[in-house]
């Protein structure tokens, strides 16, 4: 029973039951559940390392990158996923941090003490079950400071699978492309879930949108697990048919324009997830859910509580704001540095604040800290940034708080315009005072070519230039 847990567990069954139907493809081609088994089994065989010890992976998304988190797992280690979006430096603080025994990379990396996927020999496969199941280590963005590693249970497969299939309709040995980073908590879930259906799973090893529509065409793949960033660009790229049913995504909010865009082009296929690393998915939109109110985060599914409490823990009424709990069996089990998860009667402080409408849906206002305070009045940047981005003439946007003199702080826009489009400041503010209060009016309009994103999609506000102009 021990092979029942974690990655390397789900591998096993479904080798065990369809070892010829094809686990994954990439631009290498494809590979059978049976040849994932045997090379990541021997991958494992000739790993220097023990049970226990942490392996960085370091890559864009593979099959290799798969082989390699299953072979580290399969030896019952801890594979450390590394976001590929950090600095040298960050890499070796955080390979310092996490006391890595080793660091497995493909060739887009070169870090200075890594070995590559394809250079550790394979030996004969392993086929003891390891004294413990290997847990899948997740980085936490690191917005302040190192990163930390969080680290994820080892279901065997039935609570993350019965919490997705209660909500969108995903099916046994369905074709599944996995667009988000196999590193960040949703490509991971993509994965998890992928390999408890049995599934055939595309990758590509970046991101390009008329790539992802002519391969969600050829490989003939109904489901695709992005971020909403993504969304946006393969909206933005020249239309395809595609046999597209489910476009699930997760990993920062989607603005509720960009859900009814997305569907008017290609159908009712948005689930959108809200979760976190350390949560990992704690509501889910449905379609009819984003028809009725775009903006929504849906509902939890089978097995998990969200609740809304006020600073004392108390339940708040629908329509008011509290803070975001979560209780669930997919919540992460503590970091890595020694910190302990802290739960209040089984549920998760997730740091957000949102509210629950009268029919039940969650809506997530953002995070505690982005709350900006202007004149007294509470503002979330999220309720001008889901305006903003209805404007017909803006593509993406971003609103931050900055210190002002005579209200604490006032509102900043960072505006990204589509091609072509002209807009001036005073229209920008024109069209919020239209529709929200006087204190949601932003004082700055800041036109920027792009909004600065880290390598999940997520807009890093800190990396938006200062306001040069104060007053
Ligand atoms: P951190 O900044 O804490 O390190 P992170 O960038 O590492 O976070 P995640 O843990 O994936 O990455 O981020 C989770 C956060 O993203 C949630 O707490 C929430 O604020 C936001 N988020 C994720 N999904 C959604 C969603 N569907 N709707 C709204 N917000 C979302």
């Amino acid at each position: 029973h021990r092979w029942k847990f974690g990655l390397a567990g789900e591998l096993r069954q479904a080798a065990a039951r369809s070892p010829s139907r094809v686990a994954v493809i990439d631009e290498s081609g494809p590979t059978t559940y049976g040849e994932l088994l045997d090379r990541s089994s021997r991958l494992a065989a000739a790993l220097p390392v023990k049970p226990g010890d942490r392996v960085g992976i370091l890559g864009r998304n593979s099959t290799a990158m798969v082989t390699a988190m299953i072979g580290v797992a399969t030896l019952g280690a801890d594979p450390v996923l590394m976001n590929t979006g950090l600095s040298a430096a960050q890499l070796d603080a955080v390979t310092q941090a996490q006391d890595l025994r080793l660091l497995l990379h493909d060739s887009s990396f070169s870090p200075p003490t890594g070995v590559l996927f394809d250079e550790i020999p394979l030996g004969a496969p392993l086929t003891t079950p390891p004294a413990r199941p290997g847990r899948t280590i997740i980085l936490t963005s690191g917005t302040t400071g190192v990163p930390k590693g969080a680290r994820r249970p080892t279901p065997g497969g039935f609570s993350p699978l019965c919490s997705i299939i209660d909500r969108i309709p995903l099916t046994a040995g369905v074709r599944m492309m996995i667009a988000a980073p196999l590193f960040h908590a949703w490509g991971f879930g993509g994965l998890q879930i992928g390999l408890a259906l049995r599934a055939t799973i595309v990758l590509r090893s970046r991101f390009e949108p008329s790539a992802v529509l002519s391969v969600l065409e050829e490989e003939n793949c109904p489901a695709l697990i992005a971020v909403p960033v993504m969304l946006q660009r393969i909206l933005e790229a020249p239309y395809r048919p595609v046999p597209l049913r489910i476009a699930a995504v997760s990993g920062s909010a989607l603005p509720g324009g960009l859900a009814t865009r997305f569907m008017d082009r290609y159908g009712d296929v948005i689930y959108n997830l809200y979760g976190s690393t350390e949560a990992s998915w704690a509501s889910i939109a449905t379609p009819a859910d984003l028809r009725a109110a775009p903006n929504t985060a849906g509902r939890p599914p089978h097995g998990t509580v969200v609740a809304v409490l006020d600073p004392s823990g108390q339940p708040v009424p629908a329509g008011t704001p509290g803070s975001l709990h979560v209780g669930n069996e997919m919540l992460f089990e503590g970091y890595t540095n020694g910190t302990s998860r802290s739960l209040q009667d089984g549920l998760l402080a997730t740091g957000d604040v949102g509210h629950v409408d009268t029919d039940g849906r969650i809506f997530v206002d953002g995070r505690d800290d982005d709350m900006i305070v202007s004149g007294g009045e509470n503002v979330f940047p999220s309720s001008v940034e889901n305006l903003l981005a209805d404007h017909p003439a803006i593509r993406e946007c971003a609103v931050v708080g900055v210190p002002d003199a005579a209200y604490g702080q006032r509102l900043a826009a960072y505006v990204v315009l589509h091609d072509g489009a002209v807009l001036e400041p005073s229209a920008v503010r024109d069209h919020v005072r239209d529709h929200l209060a006087r204190f949601s009016i932003p004082r700055d309009v800041i036109f920027l070519d792009e909004l600065p994103r880290n390598a999940t999609g997520k807009i890093l506000k800190r990396d938006l230039p200062p306001i040069t102009d104060p007053d």
